[in-house]
């Protein structure tokens, strides 16, 4: 990890300026992309091509900057945790659903069973594996598939996601850490739906096909306190957008959520299929797709890439 607190002097808010920028952040992003490697738990996900990355920078006044491989469709995966949270706070309210799922960052792994049997009777947050399979379990009780996919396409603006069935099927045959977790929850009690259809919604969740471009959306949507502006339509209120912001703030790279918090600063949430989604607040969406990942199971290109706008770009939420 390179870091340095000295910054060059230029005109941050130069448009000319900011693309440069951008594009550095790119060439960045695509280098640093040869550090990582492919997910390979889910069988499925190997087939993703390492050298790939696209970055996408969307304005609310409908300007895009869209770099390298950012049409290319691939598996939300994780990031699909947002798009349950924010269904969950609009379907169900705050106390509804904080009071099935903590806000705590776990410091673990994003398949960890560790905590959820010593430390708590609740998951930890809604950002990782264990909360997020919690939330669908209540959501399962008013929502269908159909239903959770009709509320994705409108919180990320993408009319085009489908599910991809190659990957569901894959994840449903090889997800046995995420039965686990949802058995362990029944267990306890803490369950508010059948295990299996959780589970299966979970799945599918995780198999919906989006784009870099797709991510800069939902990032955008973010940003923009839950108001397409292109539309005017309202997906959801301001209060609930802060919540799930500070959330991908705490929790949204798992056990690197820390040293992402200090190192770029943006509310961001990532998917082991080589996603980022990250939100600037009042400005832009960016999405990152490198499905080459570091250690802990984030892109590592979206992560360089990320780092170098927001050091360069002042984007850090405490700059
Ligand atoms: N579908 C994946 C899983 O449940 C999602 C994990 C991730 O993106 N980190 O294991």
């Amino acid at each position: 990890m390179y870091f340095t607190y000295e910054r060059p002097d230029f005109d941050i808010s130069d448009p000319k300026e900011i693309r440069r920028v951008i594009e550095e952040a790119y060439c960045n992003g695509r280098e640093s992309a040869r550090a990582g490697t492919v997910a390979d738990y889910i069988p499925e996900l190997k087939k993703a091509s390492a050298e790939d990355f696209g970055l996408c920078v969307c304005a609310p006044d409908g300007t895009v900057i869209a770099l390298g491989e950012t049409e290319k469709r691939f598996s939300i995966q994780s990031i699909s945790k947002v798009i349950n949270l924010a269904a969950s706070l609009k379907y169900l309210g705050f106390r509804e659903t904080f009071s099935h799922v903590m806000m705590e960052p776990s410091g673990d792994p994003f398949n960890s069973i560790l905590k959820l049997d010593a430390a708590s009777e609740l998951p930890f947050n809604p950002m990782i594996n264990a909360g997020a399979i919690q939330v669908m379990g209540t959501l399962s009780n008013i929502m269908d598939f159909d239903d959770l996919l009709g509320f994705a396409k409108a919180f990320c603006m993408d009319d085009d996601i489908v599910l991809n069935e190659a990957v569901y099927r894959s994840e449903s045959e090889t997800g046995d850490r995420n039965r686990a977790i949802v058995y362990l929850l029944k267990s306890k009690g803490v369950l508010r739906g059948d295990a299996e259809k959780t589970l299966d919604l979970y799945f599918r969740m995780c198999s919906l096909n989006v784009s870099a471009r797709t991510l800069a959306n939902m990032g955008l949507l973010i940003a923009n306190a839950g108001r397409n502006p292109f539309t005017g339509k309202h997906v959801l209120h301001p209060g609930y957008v802060r919540t799930i912001r500070s959330l991908m703030y705490t929790c949204g790279l798992y056990d690197e959520s820390g040293e992402y918090g200090v190192l770029v600063g943006i509310p961001s949430k990532s998917g082991v299929g080589g996603g980022i989604t990250a939100s600037v607040s009042g400005r832009w969406g960016i999405g990152t797709y490198g499905p080459a990942l570091d250690a802990k199971g984030n892109s590592a290109g979206g992560i360089a890439a990320l780092q170098h706008m927001s050091h360069l770009l002042r984007l850090n939420v405490f700059d």
